[in-house]
């Protein structure tokens, strides 16, 4: 079975604190294939007041360190190159600057910021559960639209990470005029989907509604990423996320090196 991890962060982003090397040893011992490094790149933060002291990426540093590990890894691990940018409309043009002057394998696209709050911290939850998903999933189907160049739509459902609700995973019947706008854009596009080993109360997200009605409408480009910020949760879920994968007839996963999408059958 090849093992692709398309989404883990090292002590390049802001939030970890682990050297690439471990995490790179670690996918290898853990029998993976490929890695893609996708740190923060995390220009919402930077243009948003309240955000702007969120350290941001040195990016020399990042491409220089990955690149060399890429070149000295080949051969044993396929590692990607990569950036997680974080979706901010205003953010667009700063995003295909750094696109254009850095070569990358793989680009994520992630929502953390909806409404100008990061949806990870509890006030955003002030205002119920159905605005506060409802707000997140309008920046998601904007950031399908952005206007860098992106392969992956980042964690859809991201916002229940740390929502206070019970059960509080987001499921299609909530919202499924706004999933079908953003599924339906990700195929219009030839983007993948991605499916992250970091549920909330369920092993992976999206759940497997959201899921089921991307292949219902043609969906077929998805790639697993662990969101992995530390050894231990390195290739989380994976097995859940092929099992879950393959009952909803999907036979393949994907992943990315220099933008191409590359099958690997799911067992
Ligand atoms: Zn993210
Ligand atoms: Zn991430």
């Amino acid at each position: 079975m090849y093992i692709a991890d398309g989404h883990t962060h090292c002590d390049h982003s802001h939030d970890s604190f682990v050297p690439a090397r471990e995490m790179i040893e670690n996918a290898l011992a853990q029998g993976a294939s490929y890695m893609a490094m996708t740190d923060h790149c995390d220009k919402d933060y930077a243009l948003i007041p309240a955000f702007a002291d969120v350290p941001q990426i040195d990016l020399e540093r990042h491409f220089a360190e990955s690149r060399a590990l890429k070149a000295e890894y080949a051969g044993r691990l396929d590692i990607a190159v990569g950036l997680e940018c974080g979706y901010y409309a205003p953010a667009d043009k700063l995003y295909a600057d750094i696109l254009q002057k850095y070569k990358t394998d793989v680009v994520i696209n992630s929502v953390h910021v909806a409404h100008e709050e990061d949806c990870y911290y509890p006030e955003y939850f002030t205002r119920g559960r159905r605005e506060a998903y409802g707000i997140y999933l309008q920046a998601v189907a904007d950031s399908v639209k952005a206007e860098f160049p992106y392969d992956v739509i980042g964690h859809i459902g991201y916002v229940a990470r740390k929502a206070p609700f019970p059960d509080r995973a987001l499921r299609y019947a909530e919202f499924p005029d706004l999933l079908d706008e953003i599924l339906r854009g990700i195929i219009e596009r030839g983007k993948a989907l991605e499916v992250n080993g970091r549920g909330t109360g369920i092993p992976y997200i999206p759940e497997d509604g959201i899921l089921r009605r991307y292949r219902e409408l043609g969906g077929e480009l998805i790639a697993y990423g662990s969101d992995a910020h530390y050894p231990q949760l390195q290739l989380i879920h994976f097995k859940e996320v092929c099992a879950g994968l393959k009952a909803l007839g999907f036979k393949y996963l994907f992943h990315y090196l220099e933008h191409k999408p590359i099958a690997a059958e799911i067992e």
